[in-house]
Parts: C-alpha cells; sequence; structure tokens
C-alpha cells in the first residue's frame, strides 16, 4: 500500500499531453488555451467617444451654463463604423455617437442631454462645460499591441470567448480531447429502467462516469456494463487498449473472489504502479499503464467510485488537455471532521463564504455506498493521516467540485 502523495507523483509521471488542434471559438467552452492568446492590436482600437453627444474643444465652452448656453456650429455626424472625415474648427462642434471615432480637432464629449439635442439645425446651443478628455475612450486604455490577453491553461468561458471575438479570432489553439473507454463490473448490475431481481443493484457508476467525462470535456469512445468473468473482461479491455488514452474501471478490484479486473489488466500487458492506496473510501485503486494508455481501476462502491474519479482521474483527463491549476483550497472546518490514523480519508462536504473565509462541514452520511450524500455537497473534503479528529476552526483542504457553487 502506498500513501495517496506517492500515488500522485506516480500519476504525474505518467501523463502526457495531447497534440494541438485549432477549433472554432463557438465550440470551445470547456476547454484549455494551448497558447497564449495576444493583442494584434490596442483596444479601444482608436479613440471613440462613450456616449451620445457631441465632440467639441472644451476651450470653446469654457463658461457654458443652461442659463447661457455657448452657441457652436453644427458641422456633420460621426456614428460607429463612419467616421467624420473633416477636422473640427474653433466654434464647431460634431455629432459624435458612442463607439464613433473622435474627430481631429475635438477634445471632450458633451453629452446630448446637456445640449439642445441632435437636429439638422445648424447651431447648436450646449448647456454645461467640460474638461478635456471626458467621455473620450483613449487609443490603448484597457489593452496595449502585444499584451497577452489570455494565459495558455486558462479554462475557456463565455469571457475567453467574448475576448478572442473582440479581438479577431475565430479559432482558438487547445488540445485535443483525450479518449476515453469506461465500464463497470458486477454479476449483480442491472441498467436502471429494468426491474431488480434478489440481490441485483442498479448499476449508478456508469452514468456517473459519463457525465463525468463529459463535463470534464474528454470523448468517450466505449462504454459497457461487464460481467466477472475473465473472458468478457478480456474482449472488452483488449479492445480499449488500442483504443483509448484512459480506461477507467468500477468495481471488481478488491479481494473479492470475482474481482478479476487487476488480473485481466496484467494479463493483457498493462504494467501495474499501484492498486492499493492509503485512503478510505477507495483503498483498492489500480493505476497502470500500456503503452500510452492510462488505466485507472477505481473501487465500485458507488462514493468511493464517485470521489475517485474526482480526485484522480478528472485532474488527469484536464492535465492532458492543458490545465495546470491545482483544484485544491484551504477551508475552516465548521464542524468536525474524522480524520484516520493512516490513511487519507476524503469525503462529501459542502463550503460556503462567510465573513469573508471559506468555511465547510463533511457531509452527514459517511458510508462509501452512501450515495445521496452527494446530493447536497459542492465539494470533497479531505485530510491527511493523524491521530485525533479534526476540531470546528481546523483548516481543511477542499476540492470544489467542478460545477460546485458556494452557497
Ligand atoms: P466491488 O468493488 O466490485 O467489490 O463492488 C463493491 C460494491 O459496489 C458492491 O456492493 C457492488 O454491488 C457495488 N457496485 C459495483 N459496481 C457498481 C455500479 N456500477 N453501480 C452501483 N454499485 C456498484
Ligand atoms: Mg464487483
Amino acid at each position: 500500500m502506498i500513501s495517496v502523495e506517492e500515488a500522485k507523483q506516480i500519476i504525474d509521471g505518467k501523463i502526457w499531453m495531447k497534440d494541438l488542434e485549432s477549433i472554432d471559438l463557438e465550440h470551445s467552452s470547456g476547454r484549455i488555451i494551448a497558447q497564449d492568446v495576444t493583442a494584434s492590436f490596442p483596444s479601444p482600437r482608436f479613440d471613440n467617444s462613450a456616449m451620445d453627444g457631441y465632440a467639441v474643444k472644451a476651450n470653446d465652452i469654457l463658461r457654458a451654463s443652461k442659463d447661457d448656453p455657448i452657441i457652436l456650429k453644427n458641422i456633420g455626424v460621426s456614428s460607429a463604423g463612419k467616421p467624420f472625415e473633416h477636422s473640427l474648427g474653433i466654434g464647431e462642434c460634431i455629432q459624435c455617437m458612442t463607439g464613433a471615432r473622435i474627430p481631429i480637432g475635438a477634445d471632450t464629449i458633451i453629452m446630448v442631454e446637456d445640449s439642445s439635442g441632435f437636429n439638422d439645425d445648424e447651431y447648436v446651443s450646449i448647456y454645461s462645460s467640460s474638461s478635456k478628455g471626458k467621455h473620450i475612450r483613449r487609443i490603448g486604455e484597457e489593452i496595449k499591441t502585444n499584451d497577452i490577453l489570455i494565459e495558455k491553461g486558462a479554462n475557456i468561458t463565455a469571457s475567453e470567448i467574448g475576448v478572442c471575438a473582440s479581438f479577431g479570432y475565430d479559432k482558438v489553439i487547445v488540445s485535443e480531447r483525450p479518449t476515453i473507454g469506461i465500464f463497470g463490473t458486477g454479476n449483480e448490475l442491472v441498467d436502471p429502467g429494468s426491474d431488480l431481481k434478489e440481490g441485483q443493484v442498479y448499476n449508478s457508476n456508469l452514468p456517473v462516469f459519463i457525465d463525468l467525462v463529459q463535463k470534464a470535456g474528454a470523448n468517450i469512445s466505449m462504454k459497457d456494463v461487464i460481467k466477472d468473468d475473465k473472458g468478457s473482461l478480456h474482449t472488452f479491455l483488449n479492445d480499449a487498449l488500442s483504443n483509448c488514452d484512459i480506461i477507467i474501471s468500477s468495481g471488481g478490484v478488491s479481494m473479492g473472489r470475482y474481482d478479476h479486473v487487476r488480473d485481466v489488466m496484467i494479463d493483457l500487458g498493462v504494467e501495474q504502479h499501484f492498486w492499493r492506496v492509503a485512503q478510505k473510501p477507495g483503498k483498492p485503486l489500480f493505476f497502470g499503464t500500456k503503452e500510452n494508455t492510462l488505466v485507472f481501476g477505481l473501487p465500485g462502491n458507488p462514493v468511493s467510485s464517485y470521489i475517485g474519479f474526482i480526485e484522480w482521474v478528472w485532474p488527469v483527463i484536464r492535465k492532458m488537455m492543458g490545465e495546470n491549476k491545482s483544484p485544491y483550497l484551504n477551508g475552516v472546518l465548521e464542524e468536525p471532521f474524522q480524520r484516520e490514523k493512516a490513511k487519507y480519508r476524503y469525503l462529501f462536504g459542502k463550503a460556503w463564504i462567510e465573513d469573508n473565509k471559506l468555511l465547510c462541514k463533511p457531509s452527514g452520511k459517511m458510508g462509501s455506498h452512501m450515495l445521496t450524500s452527494s446530493l447536497d455537497s459542492n465539494c470533497i473534503l479531505s485530510s491527511g493521516p493523524g491521530p485525533g479528529t479534526l476540531r470546528p476552526g481546523d483548516s481543511i483542504q477542499v476540492n470544489m467540485l467542478p460545477w460546485g457553487k458556494l452557497r
């Protein structure tokens, strides 16, 4: 049996990066940016108006007020996409819409509300003075040419999509999606939707894996539920080893008489790196490789396999896709956390913010078969081994579920 830290190091040493591909921006949500995205022009691209109003010279309207307006000559319109071509002289003004280029010679914008309004009259009354530069968005005030807009490793969300689009990119470079094979094992498993006979249980791990793989952004290329017999396991795994970057199984890796997954993997030439980790839940955890394929044998108990996926498999998928951030936060316990003397302990938990602190507590139900403990959870809490119980006020590691919200 090895420690969680050792096991993570072994896995880290086996992770490899998928090739890069260029994909359409509109289909890039959830992927990871593989190269820094830089600005090929400044933003704003040119001085433009932040308001609908009049472009004027501040010196022309120094003493303008509602009671004593300054009259300026109205010489044209600058609108977004259609700049005014001529420059502004003393005593003149130009109607200038939001986003429109500031005409040459103008140094401030007067809001239309502070004028006699937009019309085609030859003269306009200005009711207020202004300082130079007011309501003007300056070229490059947000971003300079060649600035890095988005760093390599960023998760693509609406923000990244918006920024890429606003700088003219319709494609983005990301790592390819890893190809995943998932399977559950057990003679007792029945698909939801069918009737249960005595002693049977519904297969819940595979539906959980399907959702998690899709959420992580990988491709499921094979999925199945397999009986506990060596022949069926052999057939599925043989295929999966030649088609998948990562194979993930649930069940059949502990000490039971019908736990054949590990034997079959080894028969098929998978090199075992470890198969028991000092953790609860999920002590039987197989990790092996064959050529480029990484193989995870997670335990069958629904909580163990769910937590095992999030803690062990999710980060591997995301790293292969280019993510480089640690998911762990530090939280403060609100309720006791029963840690283990000699094992890492994981529990579904609930985290929330109060008084600027990340508070958390374990889920009420603790058994590794009690999947309902995940329902009201937004995180997994974990503690390394040690004596005694962690008390309220102690700090603890928090792994927010990728979709978990702090409320
Ligand atoms: P195993 O690791 O195969 O010994 O399975 C441990 C426990 O998890 C047993 O009670 C199994 O019935 C249950 N189990 C295994 N696979 C699944 C699955 N896909 N869905 C729900 N429960 C499962
Ligand atoms: Mg089993």
